[in-house]
């Protein structure tokens, strides 16, 4: 058995990043300004998103784009169950109503069928998750939400280097990125809205600093100006420079991080290929894609060996490993609230209680994965 505990993820941060951060530190700006305008012009380049803000977290470009739509009480907003439960808290915090898809039962995508089936009257927006670094099939989803003039916000939480039919994700509509420290790249917290059209996203520049008429840092003055008023009540969740500094360079190195995480995935696919009941995810076919490989997820599917015991028996051997996600709509205050057609959600719940996902990190080794393996073997005695 290995000695130390292995993390099921790490960020990848190096002497030179942290030397950034401490120019930065040193600097005398640390909050909002030129590294931020610098990172969101940089996430630009390499996407080919038009525009974009920085922001503290997916999370609070969650909350600041449905406001900008003004979705609320009255409204219907549909979501995959099977996501981060950040998601249908906005939805729900804001007085709208969740209405879930169902996802594919090998790939955890939502898809134009399972979407359609929600739409009704109500339906304000569609939140697909390109999940685990695979993008939901944006021309059909898309196409459906043109049809019913519905906005689609693409959760890309998990796709910061993922590429539908060529096109990398956040090019096309309003896309949200997270760079907490588990995604491909990290700022520490952090997050990033891009969107086509910029009259939009600056309703998302004053919401997310007070809902002054002026974002939290101007590229013309070096700052903002004191005399700027509340135009709508708004937040304080502007990115600082501290936090951008790291994105700024965590981004250069994306496609290196990638590829490494590329290799251990496709690595693992060959060792779990003659392990029963330990299933990876299978990829959408009617497209072509490119995998930002955010995370590697099996399905525990073995008569007397669940899920949750799995993971705690492969704690024992200093394997650490995550759960994305528990369905949100089984989880206390939904599922004592929301009602749920039933059999409505059958490859959500399938799927829910049987993930689990395996350590996937850039700057884990073949050993590391070998032990994983190894884990497994014991832990499932095959
Ligand atoms: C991580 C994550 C979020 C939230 O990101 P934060 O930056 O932590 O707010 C949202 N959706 C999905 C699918 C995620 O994985």
């Amino acid at each position: 058995m290995r000695q130390d505990f292995l993390p099921f993820s790490k960020p990848s941060i190096s002497e030179e990043d942290i030397a950034a951060v401490g120019d930065v530190l040193r600097s005398g700006w640390i909050t909002t300004g030129p590294n931020c305008a610098k990172f969101e012009d940089e996430i630009c380049e390499y996407t080919g998103a038009e525009n974009a803000v920085a922001i503290v977290s997916a999370t609070a470009g969650m909350h600041t784009v449905l406001m900008a739509l003004g979705i609320g009480p009255g409204d219907e907003v549909i979501t995959p169950s099977l996501t981060w439960v950040s998601t249908v808290n906005i939805i729900t915090l804001l007085g709208a109503t969740p209405v879930y898809a169902d996802v594919d039962r090998d790939t955890l995508l939502i898809t134009p069928e399972s979407i359609e089936k929600c739409i009704t009257p109500r339906t304000r927006a569609i939140i697909p998750v390109h999940y685990a670094g695979v993008p939901v099939d944006l021309d059909g989803i898309y196409a459906l939400a043109e049809k019913h003039g519905i906005t689609v916000i693409e959760d890309a939480a998990h796709a910061v280097g993922t590429f539908y039919k060529g096109e990398h994700i956040g090019q096309r509509g309003i896309a949200i990125y997270s760079f907490h420290p588990i995604k491909n790249i990290t700022t520490g917290e952090g997050g990033m809205v891009t969107a086509p059209d910029n009259d939009f996203l600056n309703k998302v520049r004053q919401l997310k600093f007070h809902g002054l008429g002026v974002d939290a840092f101007d590229r013309n003055t070096q700052g903002r100006a004191p005399q700027a008023e509340v135009i709508t009540p708004g937040f304080k969740y502007n990115m600082t420079d501290i936090s951008a500094v790291l994105g700024r360079r965590q981004l250069a190195k994306l496609e290196e991080f990638n590829a490494k995480r590329t290799r251990l995935a496709l690595r693992y696919r060959e060792l779990l290929a003659d392990i029963p009941g330990v299933l990876p995810l299978e990829f959408p076919e009617n497209y072509d894609f490119t995998h930002a490989w955010h995370l590697f997820i099996v399905r525990i599917d073995i008569d007397g060996l669940s899920r949750d015991a799995f993971m705690e028996k492969l704690k024992e051997y200093k394997i650490g490993t995550g759960l994305h996600f528990r369905a949100a709509h089984g989880q206390k205050y939904y599922r004592e609230r929301n009602v749920v057609a039933p059999g409505g959600l059958v490859n959500t719940e399938w799927n829910s209680d049987r993930i689990c996902s395996l350590p996937l990190f850039p700057d884990m080794t073949f050993q590391d994965q070998d032990d994983v393996i190894e884990a497994i073997k014991q832990v499932i005695k095959v």
